[in-house]
């Protein structure tokens, strides 16, 4: 039998360390660098700013169920407000700019990026795509420089995916002056916000259209915060009371004809929390690989563990395949070719494998996972919001089903 020989360490020698560990890497398919370069750079201020700004206290906030107006100065020096907007003191820039720099704010916060979400594409789209020249001119210098902060109100206590055909909330003209009356419930940024757009059904034709309404100084127009929430806490949610609120013509957005105009809104955003929900997953993703690399069980790290790592190679492939999709959604929406249905199947199929990614993510953490200090906890929950908002999973599926079998299923 041959002898083998053990070379053993001379005395003193040290083991050689193990090489470090990679960085998590949430841009797989390295999409940001597809931008260019002055657009990176914007993005790369994006990322600074949330990791010096919010990251370090947006546990806290979240906590407590409260927005964190430090940060707001911060928001106006970046200068992003009304990004891929042209004119009227808008930053401007291309859709996939808009989609990365929400991605990279819900990265660090999904409560953040829906903010951002609420004032820059809900309120700010509503007048740049159906106001008057006149009234863009008035309203979006101040919204783009965030002087001025929206909210946009559609749902009611009784009616969320039947708002196409339902709205309650009544629109009556008298003269140069309409009437409002009625109730919209969840209208994020409502608590404090300046003005709301607020949809409502004109009696007289019994279409819907939208008017902006100056929260602080309207008589009969009132809020309550909704307290209690389980998920993006720190956005300030508020039903809104409109008791014959007097609102001038010249607030009503001239190009908004029907519920169709509204649509025309949340095709537009609807692509926003497509890449919202990938930010999400990605903050989740990240937290939870770093933490698995460094929490130890049976004596290794738990991401040695073949098992945990199917399910983070399963959470970078849901990532990666959202991220493709709403980039390729990004060149529809600039060669002006997005559909209501190709808005529909990326926020259906991003906000749920966002879900089943925060839950993994979730899962990877153990008991740590339900705690808010640990962050995915916050990642998990604010999931759950981006998944019923703005057109819950199962109306995207109608939306999207309807175009695809040219039959509608919705009621
Ligand atoms: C955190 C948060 C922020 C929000 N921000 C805003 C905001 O800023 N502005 C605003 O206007 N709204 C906002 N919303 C409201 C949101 O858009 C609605 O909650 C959502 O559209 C669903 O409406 P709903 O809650 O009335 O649910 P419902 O419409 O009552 O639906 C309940 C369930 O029934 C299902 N369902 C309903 N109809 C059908 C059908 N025909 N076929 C199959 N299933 C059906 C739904 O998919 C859902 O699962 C917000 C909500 C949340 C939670």
């Amino acid at each position: 039998m041959a002898t083998v020989l053990a070379v053993k360490p001379q005395d003193g020698a040290k083991k050689a360390s193990p090489p470090p560990l990679p960085a998590p890497n949430v841009d797989f398919y390295q999409l940001a660098e597809t931008l260019p370069a002055e657009e990176q750079a914007v993005l790369k201020q994006v990322r600074a700013f949330t990791q010096a700004k919010v990251e370090p206290i947006i546990t806290k906030y979240w906590v407590e169920d409260a927005f964190p107006f430090e940060v707001l100065p911060a928001i106006q020096e970046l200068n992003i407000g009304g990004i891929a907007m042209k004119g009227y003191g808008c930053r401007g820039g291309s859709a996939l700019l808009f989609g990365l720099v929400a991605m990279e704010l819900a990265r660090c916060d999904a409560s953040i990026s829906t903010f951002f979400g609420v004032h820059n594409g809900l309120a700010m789209g509503s007048i740049y795509l159906g106001g008057s020249e006149e009234q863009k001119q008035k309203w979006l210098p101040p919204m783009a420089r965030w002087e001025k902060i929206g909210c946009f109100g559609l749902t009611e206590p009784g009616v969320g995916s039947g708002a196409s055909g339902g709205l309650t909330t009544t629109a009556k003209r008298e003269g140069d002056t309409w009437v409002i009356n009625g109730q919209k419930k969840w209208i994020g940024n409502a608590p404090w916000c300046d003005i709301s757009i607020i949809w409502a059904r004109d009696v007289a034709d019994n279409q819907v259209k939208s008017f902006i309404v100056e929260n602080k100084t309207t008589p009969g127009y009132s809020v309550e915060k909704i307290q209690n929430k389980i998920g993006l806490k720190v956005v300030q949610n508020g039903l809104i009371t409109l008791n014959n609120c007097r609102i001038p013509e010249e607030n009503r957005l001239q190009d908004d004809k029907s519920f169709r105009d509204t649509a025309r809104v949340l095709k537009m955003t609807r692509f926003m929390v497509g890449w919202e929900a990938t930010g999400c997953a990605m903050g989740a993703y990240e937290n939870a690989l770093k933490y698995c690399q460094e929490r130890l069980q049976f004596g290794k790290p738990i991401a040695s563990f073949q098992l945990v790592q199917d399910l983070l190679a399963k959470m970078i492939a849901n990532i990666t395949a959202s991220q493709c999709l709403i980039a390729r959604m990004a060149q529809l929406q600039a060669e002006g070719k997005l559909t209501d249905a190709h808005a529909a199947l990326a926020k259906a199929f991003t906000t749920a494998k966002c879900r089943e990614t925060v839950a993994w993510a979730r899962e990877l953490l153990g008991g740590n996972g339900l705690a808010a200090d640990y962050k995915v906890g916050r990642f998990f929950a604010d999931a759950e919001a981006l998944y019923s908002y703005e057109g819950t999973y199962q109306m995207q599926n109608l939306i999207l089903g309807k175009a695809i079998t040219g039959l509608s299923a919705f009621i």
